[in-house]
């Protein structure tokens, strides 16, 4: 939705009054970072896709609502018993009363009221970020033949806009902005029991088992092992991620995130499939998913595959110099083996520095300043941060991170513009140039700790 974001907030005239969209979206960090999840259920992914429709000071609750109820009964087929439908019940904080006409929209389509359900700011009050746009929501749930829910669509009412300040202020105009999750109605439509049984997953999950070695003493395949079924499903969704990004022209060089999922990948493929080639292998597997809609896919998979066995290589020396320090490590400070994860970048130099910080910080609460540091210096993501703190029993100040984490994203991408500025699209040229010179991973090394 960023760039309707002026269009919400008054700033610039709407390209049109309503549309609709298939966005792609990446959650694996920030406010809706689904990254831990990813692969202990069947529904979560770090990338996935959000069909979308859009009003922009057009229509409103009742026809948004209306509609959304239209599609799932009618081309969908689905039943109002299959359906459970969540309103927001209002929140003093954020100085909005319950939702009674949302609520009352339902009613009077036919959602029974044993299926619709008030919920707090938790769950049905969406913001974008911590400041920007937005608005009570109402949720659309889908009932699993086991009784539990799966949320499908969102539907969001934008009046709001939060402040820096944190004060949520009226806008002027109304708007309408939906998502519903391309892989969760696949599943709901093939009756199908997850998101990795449709036809977006199989062929991925088909390439994994063919492509394994040796996953003894499991019997290999998927569905076999709950332990290896999360490492298959884990994978899978990341090779989909990794693959669109590279795609896109996001390098790993310049974005954390992406490294750090590579390198997740990379570890899965080493340590559970004993084969570590299988990401280009199974970039192909994507391209003839998505390859038809996305046509860029195809037309950069010489770049994306480039990119992966360099960073392949990286990763196994980075492993082999890890290992090494990962047993010094443990000698000094033996609550390290709990973590029992050898490879977390810049783990040696970073625990050390976390360890001593807090040891002269009289405090159980760790400071956004130092989560900050662990985060861009020595490269932990977010997850294992919140590892590390509670291996020590502390919490983390996630606020001062975050603040320090959205200035420093803001420099990086003026920096990133201001470099490329002269050369067209913003990351099409590097590609062109990594082709003509080769692709060299930025020298980070000092940064985590290892030798690239
Ligand atoms: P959930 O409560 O399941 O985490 P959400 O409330 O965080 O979902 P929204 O921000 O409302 O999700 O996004 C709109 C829709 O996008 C959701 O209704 C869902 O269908 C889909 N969706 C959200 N997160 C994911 C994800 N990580 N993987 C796949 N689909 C997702
Ligand atoms: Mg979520
Ligand atoms: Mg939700
Ligand atoms: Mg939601």
């Amino acid at each position: 939705m960023n760039q309707f974001k002026g269009v919400f907030l008054g700033k610039v005239a709407p390209p049109c009054i309503r549309a609709v969209n298939s966005q792609k979206c990446v959650r694996v960090g920030g406010k809706h970072n689904d990254l831990e999840v990813v692969g202990t259920d069947g529904h979560h992914h770090t990338f996935f896709e959000m069909l979308g429709n859009w009003s922009f000071g057009d229509y409103y609750k009742k026809e948004a609502c209306q509609m959304a109820w239209d599609l799932l009964l009618g081309p969908y087929r689905l039943k109002p018993e299959d359906l459970v439908v969540t309103y927001f019940s209002g929140d003093a904080i954020i100085g909005l009363p319950e939702d009674r006409e949302c609520r009352d929209i339902w009613k009077s389509i036919g959602v029974a009221p044993s299926r619709l359900k008030g919920l707090g700011a938790a769950d049905n009050f969406w913001e974008m970020g911590t400041t920007g746009p937005c608005g009570p929501c109402t949720e659309i749930h889908y009932v699993n033949p086991d009784g539990s829910l799966t949320e499908i669509w969102n539907l969001v009412f934008i009046q709001c806009n939060r402040e820096t300040d944190g004060s949520v202020k009226q806008l002027s105009r109304h708007h309408v902005d939906t998502g519903m999750g391309l892989e969760r109605m696949a599943t709901i439509l093939q009756q199908v029991p997850s998101n990795y049984d449709t036809d977006l997953f199989q062929p991925i999950i088909k390439a994994i088992e063919k492509n394994s070695k040796d996953v003894s003493p499991y019997t290999g395949s998927y569905k076999s092992d709950a332990l290896l079924d999360c490492a298959y499903r884990r994978l899978a969704d990341h090779a989909r991620m990794i693959s669109v990004c590279l795609a896109d022209g996001v390098f790993p060089a310049s974005s954390l995130n992406l490294k750090q999922i590579m390198r997740k990948s990379f570890k899965i493929s080493t340590d559970i499939f004993k084969n570590p080639n299988l990401l280009p292998l199974l970039y192909d597997e994507v391209v003839q998913t998505l390859g038809s809609t996305y046509p860029e896919l195809i037309s950069k998979a010489p770049d994306a595959k480039v990119i992966m066995e360099h960073e392949g290589q990286a990763y196994a020396k980075m492993r082999a110099g890890l290992v090494k320090k990962w047993k010094e490590l443990v000698v000094v400070y033996p609550e390290v083996e709990a973590m029992g994860d050898v490879e977390m970048a810049g783990f040696p130099l970073g625990y050390k520095e976390f360890k001593e910080t807090m040891s002269k910080h009289n405090s159980t609460i760790v400071p956004g300043e130092l989560v900050f540091k662990l985060y861009d210096t020595h490269g932990f993501q977010e997850d294992i941060i919140q590892r590390i703190a509670d291996l020590n029993n502390l919490t983390i100040d996630k606020k001062g991170f975050w603040k320090l984490l959205s200035k420093h994203k803001q420099r990086h991408k003026t920096s990133f513009k201001e470099q490329n500025s002269n050369k067209g699209l913003l990351f099409d040229e590097s590609i062109d140039n990594l082709l003509k010179n080769g692709y060299k991973s930025t020298d980070d090394s000092h940064k985590y700790n290892y030798e690239v």
